[in-house]
């Protein structure tokens, strides 16, 4: 029967399935591709008004629970487009629950279907509504489905402008940061820029009285002064070529094992001076028992260096930094602890994204390792992007920020070992 009714048609009859779920959408287009139909699916309901718009189906199957918009919501809107006035829309959910059919018939569907399908039932059940079949439903029970429909709609708007508002918000603040961010990076670049001039001038004055004896002491200090410029330039930029690097998802690593021993034996040497002139304690513990774990040696020393550069510049004087590590099953755990500021709870989640610094950039200072000194806010969305490359993570443990009482930050960084071949 229902072969020579998709006989009677020249070409076959398009059918739309609007379902999110796969093994669904499988089964229906099997179903009904075996009796000629021409199934065509849409995961969610802007894709189903725009494959209906352009297939122009002869009858709709419309799932309820998807995402975005439901399928009465689709369904109240494809019965807006003139074409669709009259074209069968049938709900076809497992939500079964009372009161479901007849919001489904308020908001506009033809007919009620339940999954999962009768699988010997469903192409007539199609069939039947293709043919002008249309459920009932009383006045009395359309008036008070349609309104509940309504006010299911206007619930939703309301839930989607309180989401757009929050997405704006959190554009705007972004947006900010991005200022911020190039405020900082005008004035970190610009310091030593003017430390640089400041020299250049100096030698340029020097050659002038050249025919006098110009003290090699005084020329030496200049060439310090110049190289001590170049060197701060050349850091920022590399932060910002290595961030860029991980935001575009383009860390060119080479993998390889990695001794840790080696690793924190160059960043202890890195940072000696620094925490020598600062009279901080550098407590690096002992690494030879950890395993070999796999990964690029270069990228992983980058971004413990800038967790160590945040623990020295966090921490007052005279504060310690403890680096210490263990293996936890197939993992080796990582500690990077300070006695430092702390940060505050509800900021913790955040410093690991880009351009984030916490507290006013006006109090920014541009020397790297000064306590409190400045930054861009890269350095730990650099460190995460490196550490998640190489399927590891990082956390942080902080109970609040206090310069008076200082909480101290600890950094956990969990790092999957080499695997033994
Ligand atoms: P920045 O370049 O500003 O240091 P980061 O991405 O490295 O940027 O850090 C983001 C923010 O997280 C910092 O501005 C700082 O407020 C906070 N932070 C990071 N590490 C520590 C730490 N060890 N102690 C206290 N605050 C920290």
């Amino acid at each position: 029967m229902i072969i020579n009714t998709v006989v009677e048609y020249t070409r076959p009859v398009k059918i739309l399935y609007i379902e999110d779920n796969n093994a669904s959408r499988l089964l229906v287009q099997r179903v009904l591709g075996s009796k000629g139909y021409e199934v065509y699916v849409a995961n969610d309901g802007l894709e189903g008004i725009t494959i209906a718009r352009e297939q122009q189906p002869r009858l709709i199957l419309m799932d309820i629970n998807l995402p975005n918009m439901d399928g009465r919501e689709i369904t109240t809107r494809l019965r807006s487009i003139p074409h669709f006035a009259n074209v069968p829309i049938v709900a076809l959910t497992a939500n079964n629950s009372p009161g479901s059919r007849e919001l489904a018939l308020a908001a506009g569907c033809t007919g009620f279907l339940t999954k999962p399908i009768n699988v010997s039932q469903f192409p007539k059940q199609v069939e039947d509504f293709l043919q002008g079949r249309i459920e009932p439903l009383s006045e009395t029970e359309r008036a008070q489905h349609l309104q509940l429909h309504a006010q299911k709609l206007v619930e939703r708007l309301e839930s989607k402008v309180r989401e757009l508002e929050n997405v704006n918000k959190r554009l705007r603040e972004l947006d900010q940061m991005k200022s911020d961010f190039i405020v900082l990076v005008s004035h970190e670049l610009r310091t030593p820029l003017t430390l640089i001039s400041g020299y250049s001038y100096l030698l340029e004055e020097n050659l002038k009285r050249a025919e006098k004896i110009v003290a090699v002491e005084s020329l030496s200090n200049v060439a310090v002064g110049l190289n001590l410029g170049v060197a701060r330039m050349q850091e920022v930029i590399d932060e910002i070529i290595n961030f860029s690097r991980v935001a575009a998802g383009m860390l060119d690593l080479s993998f390889g094992p990695v001794s840790l021993q080696a690793l924190f034996n160059d960043i202890e040497q890195e940072f000696s001076k620094i925490c020598e002139k600062r009279h901080l304690s550098l407590h690096m513990g002992d690494f030879y028992h950890l395993p070999l774990i796999e990964g690029d040696g270069n990228q992983l020393r980058l971004a413990f260096s800038n967790l160590l550069s945040n623990a020295i510049k966090f921490t007052p004087d005279g504060g310690h930094i403890y680096v210490v590590g263990r293996t936890v099953g197939n993992i080796v755990e990582v500690l990077v602890r300070d006695t430092g500021i702390g940060i505050p709870a509800e900021e913790q989640s955040r410093i690991f994204e880009q351009f984030y610094v916490l507290g006013s950039i006006e109090h920014h200072s541009t020397s790297k390792h000064a306590f409190q000194g400045g930054g861009l806010g890269l350095g730990l969305a650099v460190a995460k992007g490196i550490f998640e490359a190489h399927n590891g993570r990082i956390s942080v443990e902080s109970e609040r920020r206090d310069l008076d009482n200082l909480p101290g930050s600890t950094f956990h960084i969990f790092l999957p070992i080499k695997r033994q071949l």
